[in-house]
């Protein structure tokens, strides 16, 4: 008897909703229930660790949402499809919340979440490209996913293949040299198929980043290294949107860099700008607490003094 070839789904083939439509508005509400998904896992995968990365995992809910919901094409049933769009997890730390991601849309099964980080789990505090279907690479060791990206994105011109390299970088790591030295690279050679997103979250695990190390004007360095940059608020949906639209779009030459401006511990308001929550257990009265936070949805954000 002959079988049919399941033919595997191909995710984010639609045109993103134009502002003000009802499939926007659908868009959103799914949206904002993957965000909440990405935090809630957090602080429930955490508790399983014993630790996890909070807050700069918060900061990058609404981003992970929105590319993998709205903009990276790819396929669960096929991971390692050639045509997928690569997307690099730059800043490693915060798998905690990809991968619930990634489970939620059938790449593994949901119940190894329950065995975060424990002997053997394919789950680490930083992915594993090697266990687990859809990381595209081993990261947490910060500063080396824009050249990984950048590799990715030539490699896509040298075979002629049409996808999108995307490197999710925390504003901590770009103090790292080959984050430039690979920004300078990517304007050189023009890589319009890479699009670095930063994570703009105002801290690092030592504090803000202005008194660490400054990396503003961020728009101004990125534009001078020949990137076409966009300046965005990293939690807004119409902007996140609007923005990735635009880079399906586009036909300028140079690589694109998304400053996404974000707060550090988004959403849960004791976190929210707070350095010494970069790692933590919650547990208790504290966890329930902070889960019914997320389930209201964002609230008003604190500003850094
Ligand atoms: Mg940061």
């Amino acid at each position: 008897m002959r079988r049919l070839k399941v033919v595997a789904v191909t995710h984010n083939t639609a045109p993103i909703p134009v502002r003000g439509t009802q499939e926007r508005k659908g868009l959103f509400r799914l949206l904002e229930e993957k965000a909440k998904l990405v935090r809630r896992e957090t602080v429930r995968l955490s508790r399983i660790a014993g630790a996890g990365h909070y807050t700069g995992t918060f900061s990058c809910a609404e981003l992970f949402s929105a590319l993998y919901h709205s903009q990276l094409r790819f396929r669960p049933d096929e991971p390692g499809w050639k045509e997928r769009d690569r997307f690099v997890l730059s800043k490693g730390h915060a798998a905690i919340g990809l991968y619930p991601v990634l489970a939620d849309l059938g790449f593994f099964p949901a119940e190894l979440l329950d065995n975060y980080t424990r002997l053997h789990s394919p789950l680490g505090d930083h992915p594993d490209m090697r266990k687990v279907p859809g990381i595209d690479f081993s990261s947490g060791s910060l500063g080396h996913g824009l050249s990984v990206s950048l590799g990715m994105a030539l490699a896509a011109r040298v075979t002629g293949k049409e996808y999108f390299a995307y490197c999710l970088l925390g504003d901590g790591e770009l103090a790292e040299g080959q984050v430039w030295s690979a920004a300078m690279a990517a304007g050189h050679f023009k890589a319009s198929n890479l699009v670095a997103i930063v994570d703009r979250n105002q801290l690092s695990i030592d504090g803000s980043t202005e008194t660490v190390m400054g990396v503003e004007p961020l728009t101004d360095k990125f534009a001078a290294f020949r990137w076409d940059v966009r300046r965005i608020d990293g939690h807004d949906y119409d902007q996140i949107l609007d923005t990735f639209s635009d880079i399906k779009h586009r036909s300028d030459e140079r690589p694109f860099c998304v400053i996404a401006d974000t707060v550090k511990g988004r959403g849960v308001q004791r976190m929210e700008l707070e350095k010494d929550w970069h790692v933590g257990n919650l547990m208790g009265a504290d966890y329930d607490e902070v889960m019914a936070e997320i389930d209201a949805g964002l609230q008003p954000a604190r500003s850094l003094a």
